[in-house]
């Protein structure tokens, strides 16, 4: 079965950091990260429903000019993530600019702000194109723990790591899909009915496995009538498409603390996008600029346990190096001897 998203780095690995979560069977997308986000066609930003950010250094947050020129006038709204004081920031960028006649757009922009403070609480504004993006409320954001997005299909959790600020460290996943093996269906001789919505909804509940289904369906022999148990049908006729988790994190101190707050965030993660600034050798450098060297970065990834990891933020300095940065990443976390 197809998986929801479709994850796309914004820009190389020496460009701002910045990752593009696109929904497969959607015209609609995720963004983490606001930096320069020009790689991206504005088809692409007209998708955007929710933006998170990590924290509001400019490579991660210049871009949101760029953003708003583009959807101003063409899209009804976006809603976006991050930090501490990441309300009045939005605020700020706002009112850098002359808003006389935006109010006549047809198209009303809302610009929904929601902050997650490092005490687990949140605040919440929208800015409104119809009156010259003033501040406004716009009911509450009431983060559950580190869930600070969720939806049918996927969530979004968010926790907080060191980066001599508090910068957000993201969990994208995918909620498990079951599907009906149709072939399998046919081969029982069972026909399809609203019991096997009942059926699925019971197995991605969790429902015990002696639950009772009642399966009522008609066809060519009449109405059929039969009660089978949640267990007995389950391996029998559904596929279950397990969810897929996806961590991207970057700007941060290589600290026990911080490492723990990942292993608990991103516990088994099917795939990692994580910076890896500077090469070991400099991870002097790397501390006194609160970021990870690529050893470090590999470290994280093993001990998160992460099926992939793809490693992003290259300083500068190594410009036509990044073999060695990528070598580096990939030791460390294939690395089986203890630290
Ligand atoms: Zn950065
Ligand atoms: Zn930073």
């Amino acid at each position: 079965m197809r998986t929801l998203f479709d994850f796309r780095p914004v820009n190389d690995a020496f460009g701002d950091p910045g990752l593009y979560v696109d929904f497969r069977d959607e015209r609609r997308a995720l963004l983490f990260d606001l930096g320069d986000i020009t790689a991206l066609a504005p088809r692409k930003l007209m998708r955007l429903t929710h933006v998170f950010v990590t924290h509001a250094h400019m490579d991660h947050f210049a871009g949101f000019d760029h953003l708003l020129r583009v959807v101003l006038g063409r899209k009804a709204g976006i809603v976006l993530f991050g930090g501490p004081g990441f309300v009045a920031q939005v605020e700020h960028k706002l009112a850098a600019y002359t808003w006389n006649v935006v109010h006549r757009y047809d198209m009303e922009l809302v610009i929904d702000a929601r902050e997650l403070g490092t005490d687990g609480g949140g605040e919440r504004a929208c800015f409104s194109s119809l009156r010259r993006f003033a501040r406004e409320r716009c009911g509450p954001f009431e983060p559950a723990g580190d869930v600070l997005h969720e939806e049918t299909m996927f969530r979004v959790r968010g926790r907080f790591v060191d980066h001599d600020i508090p910068c957000l460290a993201y969990a994208i996943e995918e909620k498990a899909q079951v599907k009906v093996n149709k072939d399998q269906l046919l081969a029982l001789g069972l026909g399809a009915g609203a019991w096997l919505h009942e059926l699925k909804h019971a197995v991605l509940t969790g429902a015990p496995e002696d639950t009772p289904i009642r399966m009522q369906w008609r066809d060519r022999l009449g109405i059929h009538d039969e009660t089978r148990r949640v267990g007995e049908l389950h391996p029998l006729i559904l596929d279950v498409v397990p969810g897929r988790s996806v961590g991207y994190v970057t700007d941060l101190r290589y600290t026990d603390p911080n490492v723990d707050t990942l292993a608990e965030l991103l516990a088994g993660a099917d795939l990692l996008f994580i910076e890896s600034v500077f090469l070991d050798e400099d991870s002097d450098h790397a501390a006194r600029k609160n970021h990870l060297t690529a050893r470090q970065a590999g470290r994280i990834a093993r001990r998160i346990g992460a099926g992939a990891v793809v490693p992003f933020h290259f300083s500068p300095r190594y410009a036509g190096r990044d073999a060695e940065l990528i070598a580096e990443v990939r030791s460390a976390w294939s690395d089986l001897r203890p630290d």
